[in-house]
């Protein structure tokens, strides 16, 4: 058995002018791909072959740790932004948890925001739920709050590779066009499971 990149839910130029066609093509078809290839390559014959992508996040370390958490992140990143802008819907459970944590919804898209630009190096920043508190976690490289038995709701890839052709160094473009392009439906989706 190996592990398969499932495919981009929208066309690769979607997501214009969030990211390029380019830019996409780039991140899904040569970053996300190689991981996926990385760690078919390292778990060949070992036990590791027959786990979920979750569970060697939760139990492995090393090089199989980092491609198998960069595999997941990456899919989950995809599902986690939208082609058609869309609000978060005011009646929803996640609005009324995001209140009650972060003050109010600009509250949350500020501090997730400046969390994102001033990420040291390369790293995700993560909306997770555990029970009814909220957080907002940077994380290096590949970290995956699942690991920590943390409920991923919304991540951001803020790796320079993930904006480098359509934005050069502005990471805070990237952070700040983002916010347009986000799948409420599925992160909500994440927050009521
Ligand atoms: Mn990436």
């Amino acid at each position: 058995m190996s592990f398969i990149q499932s495919a981009l839910p929208y066309q690769l130029n979607a997501l214009v002018p969030f990211l390029s066609e380019e830019q996409l093509q780039y991140h899904y078809g040569k970053h996300h791909t190689t991981y996926f290839k990385k760690l078919n390559e390292l778990v060949i014959d070992k036990p590791e072959s027959q786990q979920s992508l979750e569970v060697l996040i939760k139990t492995s370390t090393g090089a199989i740790f980092n491609n198998a958490a960069q595999a997941w992140n990456h899919s989950f990143f995809w599902d986690c932004l939208s082609p058609v802008k869309q609000k978060l819907k005011s009646e929803s459970k996640l609005l009324e948890g995001l209140k009650k944590n972060f003050g109010n919804f600009e509250g949350f898209k500020e501090k997730f925001s400046n969390t994102a630009v001033s990420l040291f190096g390369s790293g995700w920043v993560w909306l997770v739920r555990t029970g009814d508190k909220l957080e907002i976690i940077p994380a290096s490289n590949g970290n995956n709050p699942i690991r920590d038995g943390k409920t991923p709701l919304l991540t951001l890839d803020v790796w320079e590779h993930a904006y480098y052709i359509d934005y050069r160094n502005d990471r805070a473009k990237f952070v700040s066009n983002f916010w347009d392009f986000i799948n409420w439906d599925f992160v909500a989706e994440q927050f009521e499971k």
